[in-house]
């Protein structure tokens, strides 16, 4: 968020799912509520019931979307958020702009750049869905980026050095992620959850918590984390959360972690890399 804040003269709004009563909705309270309110036996999202996406992502911003549109208008905003019909407004048009590519999957290679999204065109706005870099390669991504003089964010890169203490455990580990939404995605590749887990030990200690309270798994292969990415949890990661709250910082708790230099300091430690075209070919490979 720093990153975008610092490069856009745009209005920079951070839309946050809720619950009913005022808390904040995290992916763990999504899984517990399932658990305890709907008893359901493996309550973690899957492919197939992407709830995580629709309650904390799309549900959440469409309705901060909505909320936006009435207030350009100078309509007044429902308590839910919206103000149903814009008709006659001079604000009817909302394009919904993603960073998705269609070489990520088969799936997104067959959906469609620019598309009219029909169930959200309704009370007299057009809602658009536009993926300006679909047809790019990764290449091009980080071309793009470097060419503006900017560095990509540090989870994508890693320094030699801290491959090198990775790959003494994770023989197979490359650099940095290859995706990131969610940190540990219930769709993400074995690769990416093992470089998540020592990148960020304290929120993987909590998921694997989560894990072993709902008896459960968080990925389809009904495989634990551990078993996936090969990295023991640390417990008294779990401790320090209940001493200090910064700790829920998800990238938080890398002080133990031999990584901690770069993670604290992560554009320092991209700055020092002796040119950023070593970083680009790293990232490219
Ligand atoms: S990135 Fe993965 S875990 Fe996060 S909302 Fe999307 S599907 Fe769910």
């Amino acid at each position: 968020m720093d990153h975008l804040r610092a490069t856009t003269d745009q209005p920079f709004d951070v839309v946050v799912a809720k619950w009913g009563s005022g808390e904040v909705k995290t992916f763990d309270s999504l899984v517990r509520h399932a658990r305890e309110a709907r008893g359901v036996a493996h309550p973690f999202p899957s492919p197939s019931n992407r709830q995580c996406t629709s309650d904390l992502k799309t549900g959440p911003i469409k309705s901060a979307t909505l909320t936006k549109l009435c207030e350009l208008n100078g309509l007044p905003v429902y308590a839910k958020g919206g103000c149903g019909s814009v008709v006659g407004s001079p604000w009817r048009i909302v394009v919904m702009c993603l960073g998705i590519r269609g070489k990520e999957s088969t799936a997104r290679s067959q959906e469609i750049p620019w598309r009219l999204n029909l169930p959200s065109s309704k009370e007299g706005r057009a809602w658009f869905r536009w993926y300006p870099i679909f047809d790019w390669t990764r290449e091009e991504v980080f071309d793009e980026i470097f060419k503006h003089g900017q560095e990509p964010f540090w989870t994508y890169g890693m320094t030699d050095e801290h491959l090198a203490m990775i790959r003494e455990k994770h023989p197979k580990a490359t650099h940095g992620m290859s995706r990131l939404s969610c940190q540990f995605c219930i769709m993400a590749d074995d690769h990416d959850l093992t470089v998540a887990a020592h990148l960020a030990p304290a929120a993987y200690a909590r998921r694997c918590e989560l894990e072993d309270q709902m008896q459960s798994t968080m990925m389809m292969s009904r495989k634990r984390l551990p078993i996936i990415t090969g990295v023991i949890p640390q417990k008294s990661l779990l401790r320090k959360r209940k001493r200090n709250p910064e700790f829920l910082n998800p990238w938080s708790g890398l002080e133990s972690n031999p990584m901690a230099d770069f993670v604290m300091n992560p554009v320092d430690s991209v700055t020092v890399t002796p040119t950023v075209h070593r970083l680009r070919s790293r990232l490219l490979r």
